[in-house]
C-alpha cells in the first residue's frame, strides 16, 4: 500500500461534459468555513416552483431550510418542491442542508460522515428540475465549493477550493474533508480511521479478495481508473449500515456506536463479510442496476446476495455454517413474506427485504435449473453476463430480457415458473419455494 498525493490543482471538468438544457437548474452545493453546508439552486428564467429527480419520502422538509422565510419546501403527491410561499415566480433559492446521516428508503443516503469531520455525500439527492423532472433529462451542473483545509474527491481525482462537472444517471459519490486517498493494487481507498481495527484490516484485506473473486468470474471493470473505496463511520446512537455502489466507486457506512464490542462477536464478522461481498458483487453486475423497475430489484439485489454467498463460501470455506444458518433465515423470510403478498408487489408496499430474500432463492433456483443442463460454470456468471452483454447490445433492461437468457441456458419452461413464482400470491409458500429450488 502506498500513499499518493493526487494534484492539488484544480482541474475544469466542464470541457468534458455533455451539453446542457437552458431550462435546467444550476445547482450550487457550499461546505462553509463554519461546517455548515448549504445548496443554492438557481434557474435562467423566473419559476414557481422546483421539484427533484428523488423524492424517496419527505424527509427535506425537515431537513432543508430555506435561508429566505419567503420560501417553503413542501411535500404533494410523492413529490417534494421548494418554491415561494406566494407562489410568486422566482430565479434563486439557497438552502441550509442538516449534514448528517438519514437512511432513505432503496436510496442513497445524502451524506455519510466521517467520525474527524470529513463527510461523503452523494450527488443524486441534489438533481433539481422545473416543475418536475423529463424523462429524457439526464445532465445535471453542479459547483462545488469548501473551505481552504479542506479538499475535495472526485472520480478518484483531488481538488482544492472548488470543483464544476456535469453529474448524469444515478450520480456519485463526493468526498469532502481532509484525510488524504491512500492507492492500494486494487483501489483507492477513503477509509475512516475511527473505524475498530478488526474493520479496517477487514477493509484492507477482505474487500480487495471479493473484487479480485468477482474480476475473476465477471470480468475485468470497463474503466481506467482503479474504483474508489469509501468507509465511514459517524459513532452515534443508531443502529443503521448502508453500503452501495455508483460507477467505479463503492461505499459503505456504519451509523452506530457500538461497533467496538460488536467486531467481538463471530456472527458480526460473517454478516460483515457478506454486506462487503455483496457490495462488491453489484460493483461487477456493472450497468447501473439492469432494471429499472424496482418490483424487478429481485434481479441485480438477489444476485448480489447469490454472489456474497459464492464468495464466502470460497473465500473463507469455515463460514459454511453461517452460510447455511443464513440460507435458513433467506428462505423463511422469503416465505414469511410471500404469506401477505406477491413478490411483484414487494417494492410497492415499500418491503424491499422480501426482494434480496425471494431474488436469492430464485437465482438459487436458476443455479439448480442450470446444473442439468450444463455440465461446466455457474449460472449466476454465465447467464449474468449474457444477459448484460444482450442489454449493452439494445435488449429492454430488465426482467424479460434476463428470464429469455435464462431460458437460453436451462429446459424452456423455466421462465415460466420463475414468473409465475414472481406474479402469484402463493397459498402455500413454503411450497413454492421448494418447488422453486428443484427447477
Ligand atoms: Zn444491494
Amino acid at each position: 500500500m502506498k500513499i499518493v498525493i493526487l494534484s492539488f490543482l484544480f482541474i475544469s471538468l466542464m470541457s468534458q461534459a455533455d451539453p446542457i438544457d437552458a431550462d435546467a437548474v444550476d445547482t450550487s452545493i457550499d461546505k462553509l468555513s463554519d461546517g455548515k453546508w448549504t445548496v443554492k439552486y438557481t434557474v435562467e428564467k423566473p419559476v414557481t416552483k422546483i421539484t427533484f429527480l428523488s423524492n424517496p419520502d419527505k424527509s427535506r422538509i425537515e431537513r432543508w431550510h430555506p435561508l429566505s422565510s419567503e420560501f417553503e419546501v413542501f411535500y404533494h403527491k410523492n413529490q417534494e418542491y421548494i418554491a415561494r410561499k406566494d407562489r410568486a415566480k422566482f430565479n434563486e433559492i439557497s438552502l441550509l442542508l442538516t449534514p448528517n446521516y438519514k437512511h432513505l428508503p432503496k436510496d442513497y443516503a445524502p451524506f455519510s460522515p466521517y467520525s474527524d469531520g470529513g463527510i461523503l455525500f452523494h450527488t443524486r439527492r441534489f438533481f433539481a428540475c422545473i416543475d418536475s423532472c423529463p424523462d429524457d433529462l439526464n445532465s445535471w451542473k453542479i459547483t462545488l465549493t469548501i473551505p481552504n483545509d479542506n479538499h475535495i474527491i472526485l472520480d478518484g481525482k483531488l481538488f482544492n477550493s472548488m470543483a464544476s462537472w456535469y453529474d448524469k444517471n444515478d450520480g456519485k459519490s463526493v468526498y469532502v474533508g481532509k484525510q488524504i486517498p491512500v492507492e492500494t493494487d486494487s483501489s483507492h481507498t477513503l477509509i475512516d480511521a475511527g473505524l475498530p481495527e478488526k474493520i479496517l484490516t477487514s477493509l484492507n484485506s477482505d474487500i480487495p479478495k471479493m473484487m479480485d473473486f468477482f474480476k475473476s468470474k465477471l470480468g475485468k471493470l470497463p474503466y481506467d481508473d482503479k474504483p474508489t473505496l469509501f468507509a465511514s463511520y459517524a459513532k452515534v446512537n443508531g443502529s443503521s449500515r448502508q453500503g452501495g455502489v455508483s460507477p467505479n466507486q463503492i461505499y459503505v457506512h456504519w451509523n452506530k456506536n457500538n461497533l467496538d464490542t460488536s467486531v467481538e462477536n463471530k456472527k458480526f464478522i460473517y454478516d460483515t463479510l457478506w454486506f462487503f461481498a455483496h457490495e462488491a458483487a453489484h460493483l461487477y453486475q456493472i450497468n447501473g442496476h439492469l432494471s429499472e423497475n424496482a418490483n424487478e430489484s429481485w434481479l441485480h439485489e438477489g444476485h448480489a446476495d447469490f454472489l456474497a454467498s459464492n464468495a464466502l463460501k470460497f473465500l473463507y470455506p469455515n463460514s459454511t455454517d453461517y452460510i447455511n444458518s443464513k440460507f435458513n433465515k433467506i428462505k423463511t423470510g422469503c416465505a414469511n413474506g410471500l404469506q401477505d403478498i406477491a413478490l411483484v408487489d414487494a417494492a410497492n408496499v415499500g418491503n424491499f427485504r422480501l426482494l434480496y430474500s425471494c431474488g436469492f432463492l430464485i437465482h438459487k433456483g436458476i443455479e439448480h435449473a442450470f446444473k442439468k443442463e450444463n455440465k461446466n460454470g455457474q449460472a449466476a456468471y454465465i447467464i449474468w453476463d449474457q444477459f448484460r452483454t444482450e442489454v449493452k447490445n439494445g435488449s429492454e433492461k430488465g426482467q424479460p430480457t434476463f428470464l429469455k437468457v435464462v431460458d437460453k441456458y436451462t429446459d424452456k419452461t423455466i421462465s415460466g415458473k420463475i414468473t409465475h413464482f414472481i406474479n402469484v400470491k402463493h397459498g402455500n409458500p413454503d411450497k413454492a419455494i421448494n418447488a422453486l429450488l428443484a427447477l
